[in-house]
């Protein structure tokens, strides 16, 4: 459950962007979930970030203002490329409310999303509906947490 409040004033941004030549992977991505749950965290921003065949698709939550500066900001980095924003609403409940912001790459394993991505066609961001990315970045939130329980009871 989301430590924020929950306000009309919410909102969600939805973003697919290419990874750029300078992206160098695990590392940098852990570097950037850094620097975003610090930031985040100032701003009550949440979110998920899907890190998959050079792209990345992020979703950000929280108060419009502090979406808009964070978004504004993510689009400047040298990182990636190319961002296009696929989905903008007001929200009442965020639907990512657990992190500021974590980070998954789609593996072997995870059916539910590959099921998510439409009989697992290729995963071409550019070409989402709003609802079908909203529907990928939950399935991808549901794997997230059902992977952070197994962490925390040790159960496979
Ligand atoms: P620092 O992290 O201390 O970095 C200082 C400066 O150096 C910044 O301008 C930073 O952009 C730049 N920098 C750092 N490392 C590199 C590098 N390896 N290559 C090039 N430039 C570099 N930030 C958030 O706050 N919230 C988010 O949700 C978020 N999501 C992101 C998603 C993606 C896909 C990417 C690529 C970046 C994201 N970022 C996010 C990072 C964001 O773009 C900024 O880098 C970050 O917010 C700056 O944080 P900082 O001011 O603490 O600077």
């Amino acid at each position: 459950m989301s430590e924020y409040p929950q306000r009309r004033s919410l909102y969600r941004l939805i973003y697919a962007s290419r990874q750029s030549e300078t992206f160098e992977g695990e590392d940098e991505v852990t570097a950037i979930i850094a620097a975003s749950i610090r930031n985040n965290r100032e701003v009550a921003v949440t979110g998920l970030l899907l890190v998959h065949e050079g792209w990345f698709l992020q979703v950000l939550e929280g108060p419009y203002e502090a979406v808009m500066t964070t978004y504004g900001r993510i689009i400047n980095d040298p990182r990636h490329a190319d961002p296009r924003v696929i989905k903008t609403e007001q929200i009442d409940t965020r639907e990512f409310g657990d992190w500021n912001m974590c980070a998954r790459q789609i593996g072997a394993a995870d059916d539910a999303i590959l099921d998510a991505l439409d009989q697992r066609a290729a995963f071409e961001p550019f070409e989402f509906t709003p609802a079908s990315a909203l529907r990928l970045l939950k399935a991808v939130r549901g794997i997230q947490e059902r992977n952070e329980v197994k962490l925390l009871t040790g159960r496979r």
